[in-house]
């Protein structure tokens, strides 16, 4: 790949799942790929997959006064970052009334707040270049909801929302904003990564105990390819025009689709009523 057509990548959370699987073809297609991981064990992993191309970089995305030079140091001698992914993210499942506040809070912080800290570093470059993509790793979570997630599709349609009314802000200034929204994918965000909140009142059970139990029976064996969620990626990074939403998986195109036929049945149903508000002429 030749220097005019290699891109710098600033991909968050690289040890494992879609972000590992992300910068993997992202190397394996010549490009420069800048990891962000959350300890020395998974930096010395990432390092290991291309010893001149990957670079590996501590962060938390909730420390937010350490995102700016973390970024300052990468880019110190190398191209400026040409795609940010915000992919570092996790799952909390719980009934709302069952958990806690700081849990809300939390999930906001890494979800929401943490990928919003990452683009305001990135983007003044970007603008003033007029170049550059900013990819959120969002969920059919930001589009779907079911019992047990409010918390964690919250955060991802906090984020869709964030994401496109961005893709607005910057179309006329070249960079361009994709939310990538994926299904159910073969990852460790069911496993080791998910926080789940201890059940304590009874009358859940019946609704939530059968979906805590599928999804712990369904992790590891998930439709979704992350290898194949990656050349999606490449595909859009590379595409003149990508799209502001990308839903990834069969499962996503499904209930997205279900969800749009339910909200236009419900909107045409209660039209007259939400007609009746506006002051008379
Ligand atoms: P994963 O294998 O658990 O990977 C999550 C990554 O995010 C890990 O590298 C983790 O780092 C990192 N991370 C978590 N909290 C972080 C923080 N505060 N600061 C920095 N990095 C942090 O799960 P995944 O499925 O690949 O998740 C990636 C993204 O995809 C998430 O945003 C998730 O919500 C989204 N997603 C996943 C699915 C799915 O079915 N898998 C579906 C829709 C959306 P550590 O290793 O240090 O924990």
């Amino acid at each position: 790949m030749s220097d005019s057509t290699r891109k710098t990548f600033l991909i968050t959370g690289v040890s494992s799942g879609f972000g590992r699987a992300f910068a993997r073809a992202a190397l394996d297609a010549g490009h420069l790929v800048f990891g962000t991981v959350r300890n020395e064990q998974a930096a010395a992993e990432f390092r290991s997959l291309d010893t001149a191309r990957a670079r590996a970089v501590q962060l938390d995305v909730t420390d937010f006064s350490a995102i700016r030079p973390c970024i300052d140091k990468l880019v110190q001698d190398n191209k400026p970052i040409d795609v940010l992914v915000n992919n570092a993210g996790y799952g909390h499942e719980g009934i709302l009334e069952e958990s806690p506040l700081e849990e809300i809070q939390r999930q906001f912080d890494v979800n929401v707040f943490g990928a919003v800290a990452m683009i305001k570093a990135v983007l003044p470059e970007m603008r003033q270049r007029r170049s550059g993509h900013i990819i959120n790793v969002t969920s059919m979570g930001g589009f779907v909801t079911m019992p047990g997630v409010a918390y964690y599709c919250g955060s991802k349609f906090a984020l869709e929302g964030i994401s496109e009314a961005l893709a607005k802000e910057v179309k006329d200034l070249g960079v361009k904003v994709t939310s990538m929204a994926p299904g159910s994918f073969r990852t460790d965000w069911a496993g080791r990564s998910m926080t789940r909140t201890d059940r304590t009142i009874a009358d859940y059970d019946a609704l939530f105990d059968p979906i805590r139990r599928a999804r712990e029976e369904k992790s590891g064996n998930q439709l979704g390819d992350p290898a194949k969620a990656a050349q999606a990626l490449l595909r859009i990074v590379e595409a003149p025009n990508p799209p502001v939403h990308l839903l990834l998986g069969s499962d996503a195109v499904q209930l997205v689709k279900n969800k749009l036929a339910a909200l236009q049945e419900e909107l045409q149903q209660w039209e007259a009523l939400s007609l009746s508000t506006d002051f008379s002429a």
